[in-house]
């Protein structure tokens, strides 16, 4: 009696511990989450898996550099230097110079829609103050004139920009730290992560258990979301005028991306543009200057280039998307939806 009680609690003990045992090894996934604020916007990172822990607090770190290198609001930034020169140039950090070479590119590319010197512009809509105006035509033309990346001059780690002209990386600064910091954990050997920057997603690997990554996309009318969009190891960048605006004494709305070629924000008929890319950079460039150009041009502009996807909605609710991506989004709203063939 005494021996089978013996047996009965050693099997116990067994039991136990191969329970315990195959609840860790399904738990052996670690997920760590890093949130904070930065580059004016909420920053949230998540990974699995060894080495997690360290590798986000190199990668917080790094956002803090970049954003002091970047910012164009603190005085002790290399924009802030570059922009107040006088005319003289600058050298900048590697960073700086990479960043700035792949802007100037970019607006070469879209032939302006992409205006890394919008930055008098801008201020003038109060757009980084807040106290948002609406400029007259005679002001904005007067800005105008100093604006133009063909002025821009950037040789190895020296930049030179004409007096009364300002740089504003904002289009392209949070897409290109999402290619560093996924540089950040790949070096680390993180294989499943996914990078928030302020809405602009990088996306690493696949989710822990191998299926991709399901973001949503934003409605650019309301709350919620129009639709689901599955990844991995991809970046998808939305831009719109739907988050940051004001409404004129007018009642007129005015969001804060500006067609440079007018000095007023953008108004062409698209809510906002969503683009998936291997490069975060390559995204945030694109989305910005996908949306100043407007549906038709846009669409010509993937037809020609074609290394990327993007999304289109339209203020009628149409939503326009690449051939590539459209077994990958799934739409839950009540749009219209066109797929974009080559
Ligand atoms: P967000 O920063 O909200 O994610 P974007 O990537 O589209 O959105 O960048 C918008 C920012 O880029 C603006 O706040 C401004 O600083 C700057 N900007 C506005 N218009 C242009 C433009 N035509 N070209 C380059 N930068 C622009
Ligand atoms: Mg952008």
């Amino acid at each position: 009696m005494k021996r089978s009680f013996q047996v009965i609690a050693l099997l116990c003990v067994i039991l136990c511990l191969t329970a315990c045992l195959s609840e860790k090894e399904v738990k052996t996934v670690e997920q760590v989450k890093q949130d904070f604020f930065a580059m004016n916007t909420g920053i949230s990172i998540t990974a699995y898996g060894d080495n997690s822990e360290t590798a986000l607090t190199a990668a917080e770190e790094s956002v803090k550099e970049l954003e002091k290198l970047w910012s164009a609001t603190d005085s002790s930034s290399e924009i802030y230097k570059i922009n107040h020169s006088g005319g003289q140039a600058i050298t900048v950090s590697d960073e700086t110079s990479s960043l700035l070479s792949f802007a100037l590119d970019m607006a070469d590319k879209t032939e302006g829609a992409l205006e890394p010197t919008i930055y008098p512009v801008l201020l003038a809509w109060g757009f980084t103050t807040e106290k948002n105006r609406v400029p007259d035509e005679d002001e904005l033309q007067r800005l105008l004139q100093n604006v133009g990346y063909g002025k821009v001059t950037l040789s190895g780690n020296e930049v030179r920009i004409p007096a009364e002209m300002e740089l504003d990386l904002g289009a392209v600064g949070k897409g290109y730290t999402g290619d560093i910091l996924t540089g950040i954990l790949k070096d680390a050997g993180i294989t499943s992560a996914l990078i928030n920057l302020g809405g602009n997603i990088q996306a690493i690997g696949t989710k822990p258990d191998g299926s991709d990554w399901r973001l949503g996309l934003r409605d650019p009318f309301g709350e919620g979301n129009v639709g689901v969009i599955e990844v991995s190891d991809m970046a998808v960048v939305t831009s719109g005028n739907y988050e940051r605006y004001f409404i004129g004494e007018d009642g007129r709305e005015y969001g804060h991306i500006i067609n440079p070629a007018t000095g007023y924000p953008v108004n062409n008929g698209l809510a906002s543009v969503t683009v998936i890319a291997k490069e975060g950079k390559m995204c945030d460039t694109l989305s910005t200057s996908l949306f100043v150009m407007g549906a038709d041009e846009a669409v010509n502009y993937w037809q020609q280039n074609q290394d990327f996807d993007m999304i289109l909605i339209t203020d009628d609710k149409e939503i326009y998307l690449t051939e590539g991506i459209k077994d990958k989004f799934s739409l839950s709203g009540n749009f219209n939806l066109k797929v974009l063939t080559a």
